[in-house]
């Protein structure tokens, strides 16, 4: 099951109180504003049919003039009962309640009066419009809607609940849409799904440590190749030493030091340190005084190229 249908079965296990069916109703619905459609609804979402169908009983005390969806191939379509257009006018004097208004399609003013009713808008336009990616891919949450007046209106009550989407127009869709994961978090909270924003804010916590652990690897290997790369130099230095003065020109120190070294390009100071038995600035400088020396036997060669 998708991350978006998974998130749409919690917002379903919500109860609704009795001042909140209408708003949820009114989001579920709000895609239909200032549009006939053909149907009631395109969902996923078999449960949403005896959701439809206790509210409009309870307002009205029929039964939703709406066909039960069959099962068998989805999308899922409600449609309506003959006659259609008597049922689409029943179900959305009911449900619709929005209203144009300079440019935008808002929803009825008294329906989004108390904060628990524009949770429950929102979270009807996330089931009936909505879609979430799953975080462990990407995050994004999207509302989408056919018309700019109802993208406007959706945009007014989301500002008003402190949210700012981002919007964009694709084929003649409208999109608002979120991209970060705590502005999910909080609209996933906001709708009600506390576990989906704790599930995601566990991806994201997840996410963050693995990628400071993988700069931490990274940076590892850095001071590995650096390592590595700082012996070889010495093994370098040492061979011309041994090429051109021989080692038993050194002092015993230096030659101790330069034969582990010669013999051992991999190990690290403070092995060498052990091995030698003195401490690993005394190693240090024993390895800085061979690479000195055949510093010096390079620049000699040059001086003799030149002249
Ligand atoms: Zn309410």
């Amino acid at each position: 099951m998708s991350f978006a249908r998974q998130t749409k079965e919690r917002l379903l296990e919500i109860d609704l109180k009795d001042c909140c069916g209408a708003a949820f109703c009114c989001g579920l619905l709000f895609s239909h504003a200032g549009r006939t459609k053909k149907s009631l609804l395109r969902t996923e979402l078999p449960q949403l049919f005896g959701l439809l169908d206790r509210f409009y009983r309870q307002q009205t005390g029929e039964a939703l003039p709406c066909l039960m969806p069959s099962e068998d191939k989805l999308p899922l379509i409600i449609a309506f009962k003959e006659p259609e257009e008597e049922s689409r006018q029943a179900v959305l004097d009911l449900f619709g309640k929005w209203e144009s208004k300079g440019g935008k399609v808002v929803p009825d003013p008294a329906l989004l009066k108390k904060e628990c009713c524009r949770r429950a808008f929102v979270r009807g336009l996330f089931v009936g419009c909505g879609m979430i990616c799953d975080p462990e891919k990407e995050y994004h949450l999207e509302l989408t809607f056919a018309t700019p007046a109802q993208t406007e209106g959706v945009l007014a009550v989301l500002s008003r609940c402190k949210f700012s989407p981002k919007l964009t127009i694709r084929r003649g869709r409208y999109t608002l849409y979120f991209k970060e994961s705590g502005q999910i978090e909080d609209f996933l909270a906001f709708i009600g799904d506390n576990n989906g924003m704790f599930e995601l804010s566990n991806i994201r916590i997840y996410k963050d440590l693995r990628n400071a652990a993988n700069r931490k690897t990274n940076c590892d290997m850095a001071n590995l190749d650096r390592t590595v790369a700082v012996a070889a130099r010495q093994v370098e230095d040492i061979r011309l030493i041994a090429e051109r003065m021989g080692l038993d020109s050194l002092s015993d120190e230096l030659k101790q030091t330069a034969l582990l070294r010669l013999e051992n390009s991999e190990m690290s100071l403070a092995q060498m340190s052990r091995e030698l038995g003195i401490g690993r600035s005394g190693v240090n400088h024993r390895l800085k005084k061979l690479s000195e020396l055949a510093e010096s036997l390079r620049a000699k060669d040059k001086r003799e190229g030149e002249a």
